[in-house]
């Protein structure tokens, strides 16, 4: 069996037909010709079907062990086009402290009348089994959990939410199939926003939804297409593109931020280092057993409240000061005025997300350099 990171590098090489380029075409043609009326090619359009998205979707599939793959036009795209699973009433379970995208997309479809959610801290069993005993339809999953890291079991809240007679469903954006495989762990469908980790350049939005089922695979393009929320041509060649570094991308990246969290834990003025590769990491045996890695996400508080931390972001030069994250530039946000603003004080408080919580999508530099950059903060909080 060749592996993913050979499979990634190697998916649409080779395959042009007309000239024998190496590197896949890029087919951006809005339609094709027919060889007669009654006969169709394999592409006819490019909203229903396309190459360079075949060589995307092929690539992803095999990441996660999928049966196949649709890519959207965002991440937000394919969260959404998950809900055409379910009916209306149908009960979505969801992380409490989920991406807040994916917080406000299910809140005004169920202000819509066109679903029911549940907001759930999936981390307290006793929440859990409560939510489930309300037979949902799907369970929505995200580990580790955006700012502070939290880890789910994904096994054990797939296998009891499957029990309840849910679609499981799970975020995968923050580590990539590299890290984490979800469809072997008992979720029926991964999803990520390729925005992120699987572009990896900061330059790209897009999303995509891999499912275990055929049966799935097939609705959900059949969705896609119908709605019109397929990826791009353009898109879709350059993601593949980033795709093909991964496996590098992210082993320097996880490599940086691992030597990083040692760092902070050092730092008289952190006062907490959230890093699920820290052997104090609450969950870190589950990331040791569910994970190939930690990841290169981490977040930290500062002494000193938001003063200090606004102070601390600013004072840096390479760490860019921006949301977004798994690009292969490291940057830097702070929740509290940033990434989750749109969030009550209280809601934030109570989610254990404090004012002087920084959150690092720690990129590939080289370390002195990251150092040398965190330490110009460090001095100006003195
Ligand atoms: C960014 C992100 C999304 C949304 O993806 P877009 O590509 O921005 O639409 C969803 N989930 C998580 C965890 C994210 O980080």
């Amino acid at each position: 069996m060749t592996e993913p990171k050979t499979k990634i590098v190697q998916a649409g090489i080779g395959s042009d037909p007309a000239h024998g380029s190496v590197a896949p075409p890029l087919y951006l043609s809005s339609t094709y010709l027919w060889p007669s009326p009654s006969e169709k090619r394999e592409y006819d359009y490019g909203r229903s079907n396309n190459p360079n998205r075949d060589f995307l979707a092929e690539a992803l599939t095999e990441m996660d062990g999928g049966a196949g793959a649709v890519v959207t036009t965002s991440g937000m795209a394919a969260i959404d086009l998950v809900l055409n699973l379910i009916n209306a009433d149908d009960l979505v379970i969801a992380p409490h402290d989920c991406y807040g995208g994916t917080h406000r997309l299910l809140t005004h479809r169920a202000a819509q009348g066109r679903i029911r959610v549940a907001f759930v801290d999936q981390g307290d069993a006793a929440a859990l089994a409560d939510a489930l005993s309300r037979s949902p339809a799907l369970v929505m999953i995200e580990t580790p959990s955006n700012p502070l890291m939290r880890i789910l079991d994904v096994k054990a809240v797939c296998s009891a939410a499957k029990a309840a007679g849910a679609i499981t469903v799970v975020d995968n954006t923050f580590l990539s199939p590299l890290r984490l495989r979800p469809l072997d762990l008992g979720a029926d469908i991964a999803l990520q926003s390729t925005t992120k980790y699987i572009n990896g350049h900061s330059d790209i939005i897009g999303g995509c939804v891999v499912a275990k089922s055929p049966e799935h695979v097939e609705q959900l393009a059949w969705w896609a297409n119908a709605a019109g929320v397929t990826a791009s041509a353009f898109d879709c060649h350059q993601t593949l593109r980033g795709l093909r570094t991964l496996a590098l991308r992210l082993d320097a990246a996880e490599s940086n931020a691992k030597a990083i969290a040692q760092y902070l834990t050092q730092q008289t003025h952190v006062t907490a280092v959230h890093y699920p590769g820290l052997k104090t990491h609450e969950g870190h045996d589950i990331v040791m057993a569910q994970q190939a890695g930690p990841g290169a996400m981490l977040s930290f508080e500062v002494a000193g409240g938001l003063d200090a931390a606004t102070r601390f972001c600013q004072a840096l030069e390479l760490f860019k000061l921006a949301a977004s994250l798994g690009g292969v530039e490291s940057l830097i946000c702070l929740p509290e005025t940033m990434t989750h603003r749109g969030m009550e004080e209280s809601a934030r408080r109570e989610a254990g997300i404090s004012e002087s919580l920084l959150r690092l999508s720690v990129g590939i530099e080289a370390k002195r350099d990251l150092f040398a950059d965190l330490m110009k903060g460090f001095a100006d909080i003195q």
